[in-house]
């Protein structure tokens, strides 16, 4: 076994932050519980990604993070992991609204992220919709008033939803941005803002990124608290 350092000097990590946990060289290191240990074996992982060995353990200590790597890096997993511990530590009834949000820029990849959660949720019994434009909204209101666990979402439709108070956020307390850079690029910065606004200030924000120019630190920077900084390899400005 090699040390951290190593391990970070291999895979190309840097982190900025006070006290910044070790990596988790391994998925037995994580400490997952055994049902979410099946699921990466049944998927055929070997080991986690650079992404997930460190902010896996970052995560899981309920601070806020942003994180920074280039697409097929193992990011969804990165995230979903650690919210789904977090459910399990303060899971509420999902039919006040769900704990978990993960803002996505586009239909298909809040698709994938849902088909990930579902696939790795299911035997912690962990439920998830998701919602985006271009569909109709009668199935997605009648997911949300079911009750679920995990909402994916693209910013226009669940600003629209929200517009028409069919969800409450007020039970978020673990909130991601995922492709924060794309979401921006798109022109979501004001729908993004004003969904935020509706999510208690007390909650753990994660935000994921290609890159890593001035708008993404602006944004960072208005939403997250003391965050811990994981780059994978590196960064384009
Ligand atoms: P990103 O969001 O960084 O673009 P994804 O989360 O979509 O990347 O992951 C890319 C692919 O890698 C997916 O097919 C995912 O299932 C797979 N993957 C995730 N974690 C691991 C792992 N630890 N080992 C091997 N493959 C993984
Ligand atoms: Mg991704």
């Amino acid at each position: 076994s090699i040390s951290s350092e190593a391990y970070r000097r291999r895979h190309e990590v840097t982190v900025s932050g006070d006290e910044v946990p070790p990596p988790f060289m391994s998925f037995d290191a994580t400490g997952f519980p055994p049902e979410l240990l099946r699921e990466v074996h049944n998927a055929g992982f070997s080991s986690p990604t650079p992404i997930q060995a460190q902010s896996w353990p970052i995560a899981l200590q309920s601070r806020d993070i942003v994180a920074i790597a280039k697409t097929g890096s193992g990011k969804t997993l990165g995230y979903l992991l650690p919210g789904f511990i977090h459910l399990k530590r303060c899971r509420n009834d999902p039919r006040l609204g769900p704990t978990v949000l993960v803002l996505s820029p586009t239909r298909e990849l809040a698709t994938q992220i849902q088909d990930e959660a579902v696939k790795f949720g299911k035997s912690s019994r962990i439920s998830c919709t998701c919602l985006y434009g271009g569909a109709p909204k009668g199935p997605q209101l009648k997911d949300i008033d079911r009750g679920v666990d995990i909402v994916v979402a693209t910013p226009g439709r669940l600003n629209d939803i929200l517009e028409m108070r069919r969800i409450s956020l007020n039970q978020v307390s673990y909130l991601v941005l995922d492709e924060a850079d794309r979401m921006l690029d798109m022109g979501f910065e004001p729908q993004i803002r004003k969904i935020v606004k509706e999510v208690p200030a007390r909650r753990q924000t994660l935000m994921y990124t290609a890159t890593w120019p001035r708008e993404v630190r602006k944004i960072a920077a208005d939403l997250l608290v003391n965050p811990v900084q994981v780059n994978i390899g590196n960064v384009d400005e």
